[in-house]
């Protein structure tokens, strides 16, 4: 049995040893940064989206999907925003042997395969707030190094994209999307921090951006979605105007939210540990696997047993799956935990005579369930399990943040810095440049570590605009 790479030392070779081990994804498809979903992978695919769809339509958003091509003429439209993605787009040129009249842009996001469509949708007052949303492939030409989840060039992409009849509604729009965030990563066990954006770091066209933050380990931080506010600045060069209650023509204020298949890579990154995946029961391809343990004394009660369980978990609406392949119990208990299954029922032939099964979960936790109260008992371990990865979760998070008072240590710091910034784009590129990294901006809210704000700014003295900030090397 193979071990795989150390976490803490190498992380990105641990993940992707973490990736291939669990059979999650497929990076032999001849095209780079395209990768296959495999069945396994699939399934966690699936329940991530289930969790998006889940709390991004409690909060009233409708599911739609427009076309993945986008005619030139619209995507040029909103100049910063051409300007942002114009180094990442695939585009196509050709019907057959036929140049097309009007080239189209393989989406990289929808803004303006949308807002042209909006600006016909929109009308009234009364058509607003206009909460849409998609689930869909997008297309980024990435030059830097591809890494399945993490970086793609094909990527499994929420986007919603709303209308709202001013600036205020727009703000109450943006807080909404970042407390239905708080309700997914919570399904995800991920910790996380809310951060806005400096100026020089926002999205191509927003008026601002708050990226959502993760620390995988020493000073890095992968951003695993944003919300942004586009106040004006789409809504007019596409023509999104209404009529107001009051008869007047007025732009809509627009935001978006954006979330990837990158939640699948920080859930690996977050929770994995050196035998290999672990997945919170939500996201988990099978929330139990149950194991028959055969022997040549045994018959066939364990397999017996065994089916039961499966068809009593399975009608209570449990991902479960009976592992009766011919093989020795120890190959298949590894090859689960490589897997990050939560928990695992064995069942041998001292179990089903005694009526009961060996529960394991993916942190090590043991304890005998009886079948007479098979239900309940799964559910306490599995909740127990969820809990018990959170807590661990929680603890690393916090121990990923160090406070940084001087230049010295803002440059030795080994983890995510916060650090007392004025606001200055010339004082934010120092911090940049002092940790060869990002400074990922101001977090919404309580900074992640309690501590009294410093009076001046950590590089230039000044005291105006002092406020928290957090500095990282983004992966
Ligand atoms: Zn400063």
């Amino acid at each position: 049995m193979a071990t795989l790479p150390d976490k803490r030392t190498d992380f990105i070779e641990w993940y992707l040893a973490v990736v291939e081990t669990a059979e999650l994804s497929d990076k032999r498809y001849p095209v780079k940064g395209m990768n296959i979903w495999t069945p396994y992978g699939f399934r966690a695919r699936r329940n991530l989206d289930r969790i998006l769809i889940r709390e991004i339509e409690a909060t009233g958003s409708e599911a739609v999907e427009f076309p993945a091509l986008i005619p030139q003429t619209e995507f040029a439209k909103e100049k910063e925003h051409i300007q942002g993605f114009d180094a990442q787009v695939y585009w196509v040129t050709k019907g057959g042997s036929t140049d097309l009249d009007v080239p189209l842009v393989l989406r990289p996001t929808s803004e303006t395969a949308m807002y042209p469509v909006f600006a016909v949708w929109v009308r009234s007052h009364r058509d607003l707030p206009m909460n849409l949303y998609q689930i869909v492939n997008t297309f980024r030409y990435e030059t830097k190094t591809t890494r399945p989840f993490i970086r793609v060039r094909e990527i499994h992409f929420f986007e919603e994209h709303t209308c709202q009849v001013d600036e205020d509604a727009a703000t109450a729009r943006v807080r909404s999307n970042l407390d239905a965030f708080g309700r997914m990563a919570a399904a995800f066990g991920l910790p996380y921090v809310a951060v806005r954006r400096p100026e020089w770091d926002k999205f191509a066209g927003a008026y601002y951006s708050i990226a959502l933050d993760i620390p995988v380990g020493a000073a890095r931080t992968l951003q695993i979605g944003s919300v942004h506010h586009y106040r004006e600045n789409f809504s007019r060069p596409y023509e999104i105007r209404y009529e107001a209650a009051d008869g007047g023509s007025r732009y809509a204020h627009q935001t978006t939210f954006g979330l990837s298949e990158r939640l699948l890579g920080a859930v690996l990154a977050v929770h994995g540990d050196a035998k290999g995946a672990v997945f919170p029961r939500e996201v988990a391809p099978y929330e139990v696997v149950v194991v028959p343990i055969l022997s040549a004394t045994s018959g066939d009660a364990p397999m017996r047993a065994a089916t039961e369980i499966v068809e009593r978990l399975t009608r209570q609406g449990l991902r479960v799956h009976l592992d009766d392949r011919d093989d020795r119990p120890g190959a298949k208990y590894y090859y689960w935990e490589t897997r990050g299954v939560p928990l695992r029922l064995d069942v041998g032939a001292r179990e089903s005579s005694a009526r009961t099964a060996s529960a394991t979960d993916r942190l090590g936790t043991r304890r005998t369930v009886s079948l007479d109260a098979l239900e309940t008992e799964v559910e306490g371990a599995l909740t127990a399990f969820d809990q018990a990865l959170l807590a661990k979760a929680r603890h690393e998070f916090a121990a990923s943040f160090e406070l940084a008072s001087t230049l010295d240590q803002l440059k030795e710091s080994q983890h995510v810095r916060q650090l007392a910034w004025c606001g200055s784009e010339a004082c934010g590129h120092a911090i940049e440049h002092a940790i060869d990294g990002s400074l990922l901006g101001v977090p919404e809210g309580p900074p992640p570590l309690d501590a009294p704000l410093p009076a001046e700014c950590i590089v230039c003295g000044q005291r105006p605009g002092v406020r928290w900030a957090l500095a990282a090397r983004p992966l």
